[in-house]
């Protein structure tokens, strides 16, 4: 992904709100071009979603216009909460012996009954965007990925970008700071761990245990930088951070509003009291979301263009 050398923040209060659109816009750019020039045969994106949760359909619609728009073929694959393990398995199975289908993404949450280790081992590793079969994850935990998980890459993004767009070198400040990250799913805590290490940061991870036994804060405030991935509203205040603080914030949670019963979308961050203690903020929504997006399409752009040579080596199902 090529950087380019736009504003991508703006000050507030002392603060920065990093803007992951403006971002997300550029990379997009990018990548329109790339595909343009890749020849007849399209990328193509499957979903498989399962269920009805809220903030996997907005995902899922999110994706499907960005894969139309950069013209990409689409596969949306939406099953009833209540299917079979071996109903969604299958539909995988499909979807790997698609030949119009170069990268293919599960949607999360699942519903209980489905386990999503069967899943992910189910998908043709080269296939299989967001390296969530173990041969890719290994590869991610090894520093030697063939895809970057997404929504991880998407925050490091924004970090690298953020750091050299404010003056800085990105290597030399990792080197020198802690980076805490809250959440540790295998979608995105653990690969985020990863690319911190590679990064040569001090990296931490905390999880629910962490919190419920009220050890969290005292962790997350050794933070130069705080990636929070847990899916809990506001579960980051200001009290819980260090001044200075460079705070990414992945979760993406639906909330009702009590007043107008309408439902938007909040962070993992208590925005407002974060902001008021931090170098800069990514906001929720036009956050980490954007760039994720357009980083799972590039993921799959790089799948599409895997050389024959490298199916034909066989690879475990
Ligand atoms: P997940 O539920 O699989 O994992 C959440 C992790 O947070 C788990 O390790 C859990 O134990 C931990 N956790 C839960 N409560 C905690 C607490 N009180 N304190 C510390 N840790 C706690 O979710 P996920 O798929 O990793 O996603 C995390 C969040 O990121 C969700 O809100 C999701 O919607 C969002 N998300 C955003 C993007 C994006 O592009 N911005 C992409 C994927 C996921």
């Amino acid at each position: 992904m090529t950087p380019s050398t736009e504003p991508t923040a703006t000050r507030t209060a002392g603060a920065t709100i990093i803007d992951g659109r403006a971002m997300a816009d550029e990379l997009r750019e990018d990548l329109a071009n790339k595909i343009a020039a890749s020849g007849d045969r399209p990328p193509g994106l499957a979903t498989l979603l399962v269920g009805d949760v809220y903030t996997a359909m907005a995902y899922e619609r999110r994706l499907g216009r960005l894969a139309q728009d950069l013209g990409c073929h689409y596969d949306n694959q939406h099953l009833p909460a209540d299917s079979e393990l071996a109903e969604v398995l299958a539909t995988i199975g499909r979807l790997n012996a698609d030949p119009r289908i170069s990268g293919i993404i599960v949607l999360r949450p699942l519903p209980d009954h489905i386990p999503e280790e069967s899943l992910y081992r189910r998908l043709d590793p080269l296939k299989d965007v967001e390296a969530v079969h173990p041969w890719n994850a290994g590869l991610v935990a090894l520093g030697e990925p063939r895809f970057v998980p997404s929504t991880p890459s998407a925050a490091f993004y924004m970090l690298d970008r953020y750091l050299a767009d404010s003056g800085r070198d990105p290597s030399s400040f990792y080197e020198k700071s802690t980076i805490v990250l809250v959440g540790r799913s295998n979608n995105v805590g653990k690969p985020g761990l990863w690319l911190g290490l590679e990064r040569h940061a001090t990296v931490i991870s905390c999880d629910r245990w962490c919190d419920e036994h009220g050890r969290l804060r005292h962790y997350t405030r050794q933070g130069d930088v705080l990636i929070v991935a847990a899916g809990v509203p506001g579960l980051i205040t200001g009290d819980d951070v260090r001044d200075g603080v460079i705070a990414i914030d992945i979760g993406i949670n639906a909330v009702t509003d009590p007043e107008t019963d309408r439902v938007r979308l909040v962070g993992d961050l208590d925005f407002g009291s974060v902001l008021e203690r931090a170098e800069a903020v990514s906001p929720v929504p036009g956050g980490v979301g954007p760039i994720t997006d357009v980083w799972l399409l590039a993921n799959t752009l790089k799948a599409a263009g895997l050389p024959r040579w490298v199916h034909e080596l066989g690879q475990p199902r």
